[in-house]
């Protein structure tokens, strides 16, 4: 299993390498907002500059976040500028109700019991409820909206950008 290589690999991580101790205070005051799209393992670090203990990164499907209230925890952690960071060709994007429940059912859950369970209006609801969007620059506007709103967050810079999956190019959607 995957596990297992993983296991391997982390004994000769530890025994060649020695990390230098450092904060949990984010050393450039930022939080990121992006997607967990295995695309950007590393390549979003990268692309952006940023190093460990930079930066708090908080990584969802879709880099969209519906519960304004776990932004809190920024506040603690001394965060004064956040950034969303949504991508081209999101798993999310585009969502189509028809092969959304058709890959549910194929991973053995029943899309109309999570339909009846959270009370969703059909499969357009669930598509929703998903987080599943049209446009990714129409999404991160509205995930930066959020932020922005929640009375849980200081007023603090909100910025909204879009990176290419591809190119790892960024594009400015909404400056703070
Ligand atoms: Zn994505």
């Amino acid at each position: 299993m995957v596990i297992d290589e993983i296991l391997a690999h982390n004994e000769r991580f530890v025994q060649e390498k020695t990390l230098p101790i450092i904060g949990h205070t984010p050393r450039k005051r930022m939080a990121v907002v992006t997607c967990m799209d295995c695309r950007l393992v590393q390549m979003f670090e990268q692309a952006l500059g940023l190093e460990r203990g930079d930066v708090l990164e908080l990584r969802t499907a879709g880099a969209t976040i519906s519960k304004p209230e776990r932004q809190g925890a920024a506040n603690v952690l001394g965060v004064r500028e956040v950034a969303v960071i949504g991508h081209t060709h999101c798993g999310l994007a585009h969502a189509n109700p028809i092969v959304l429940t058709a890959s549910m059912q194929a991973q053995g859950v029943d899309p109309q019991q999570l339909i009846q369970d959270e009370g969703l209006e059909g499969t357009q609801g669930l598509v929703d409820w998903l987080g599943a969007f049209d446009d990714v620059h129409v999404n991160v506007r509205e995930v930066v909206n959020v932020i922005r709103n929640s009375p849980y967050l200081p007023k603090i810079p909100v910025h909204g950008l879009v990176i290419d999956i591809e190119t790892g190019k960024l594009e400015m959607v909404d400056r703070g």
